[in-house]
């Protein structure tokens, strides 16, 4: 077995053990909805819970590797209650009885630094979908000299088509440089490889609109003569939806309000190679190359837009002259 094969082996391991504390914890937040309205605690639990899975699991057989995750221990060490509640659930996940020492190690590896070769995780990406009971990807890649090499992205609640919403719900998306991209159901079902679409002319953007800029997004895919209504969807199930053919076009332009705002390397790496390996095409709103190598966020880069890869050229000549 390459090195490549037993990585992408340990990452959709981790990611589909991390989807069922997700999933668990979500559901349970629907049973006490009424108490948790507005109670971050249901998402901070399955952050936690989600980072400690992955980071233990990949730990484990790479003990070595440098992981470069969203979120710390620093101040569920603060907050026994909540720490106690991560460790049950994490425990019930993983079939053991670790200590709340241990979670918070395991969350903490993920304190990485940027290098040459290093996972980057978003344990829950798509908070605020994650709380609306909608959409949200547990997304892992593996780096190697700013290249990504391999990304999996789990999105429990994305239906298998878009087309069908009473098609079966969750999805791994599972790319591997120079292999194409595979999704798989959350049993482990392979469906096969997805392509681009060069027809679909549908734009997929975020559901918060805070996150872009929605009324410049939708100009431009009137410019490009979109005319079907727009995809707008929590998460790097974005990136899914363009490599199965769904949508030609996600773009995701700084909002007027953050116009500083940069992109964190774990929103968009593992969604990056799950559309490149479908055929698409991923750079920043001025066309240039994701660099992934400039620390947690992408100083370097602004705004992303992602494609079937043959409207690439197109959309960021519409984007310049705007
Ligand atoms: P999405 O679900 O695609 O809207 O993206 C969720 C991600 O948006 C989160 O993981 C945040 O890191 C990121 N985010 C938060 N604030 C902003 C912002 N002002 N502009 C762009 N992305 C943001
Ligand atoms: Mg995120």
């Amino acid at each position: 077995m390459t090195i490549i094969d037993k990585k992408k082996q340990v990452a959709i391991k981790a990611v589909l053990k991390a989807g069922e504390l997700c999933k668990q914890v979500q559901a349970e937040m629907v049973l006490s909805d009424t108490i948790q309205k507005h109670d971050r605690s249901p998402v901070t639990i399955a952050d936690y819970g989600s980072q400690a899975v992955i980071c233990k699991a990949i730990s484990k057989v790479f003990p070595n590797d440098t992981i470069v995750a969203e979120e710390d221990a620093n101040s569920l060490k603060q907050n026994t209650s909540l720490l106690k509640r991560v460790t049950n659930y994490v425990n019930s996940t993983i079939g053991e009885n670790v200590t709340g020492t241990c979670i918070c190690d395991w969350i903490d590896r993920g304190m990485g630094v940027v290098n040459n070769s290093f996972w980057t995780l978003d344990p829950i990406d798509g908070t605020k979908g994650f709380r609306r009971q909608d959409q949200y990807a547990i997304a892992l890649a593996w780096i190697v000299d700013g290249n990504v090499e391999l990304g999996i992205l789990g999105c429990p609640n994305l239906p298998l088509s878009l087309d069908d919403s009473d098609s079966e719900r969750g999805c791994l998306f599972v790319a591997v440089r120079g292999k194409g991209t595979v999704v798989y159901t959350l049993e482990g079902r392979n469906l096969g490889k997805i392509r681009v679409s060069e027809n679909n002319y549908r734009l997929a953007e975020s559901f918060e609109s805070t996150h872009g800029d929605s009324s410049t997004h939708h100009k431009i895919a009137k410019q490009l003569g979109f005319n079907k209504s727009p995809i707008q969807i929590d998460s790097q199930a974005k990136y899914g939806i363009v490599a199965r053919g769904e949508a030609a076009l996600y773009i995701r332009l700084p909002n007027p309000k953050f116009p500083d705002y940069r992109e964190c390397i774990w929103d968009h790496a593992a969604g990056l190679i799950v559309v490149e390996e479908a055929g698409g095409k991923v750079t920043d709103a001025n066309g240039k190359p994701l660099n992934l190598l400039s620390g947690r966020r992408m100083t370097e880069n602004r705004g992303v837009v992602a494609t079937n890869g043959t409207l690439h050229e197109q959309v960021l000549s519409v984007i310049s002259s705007m």
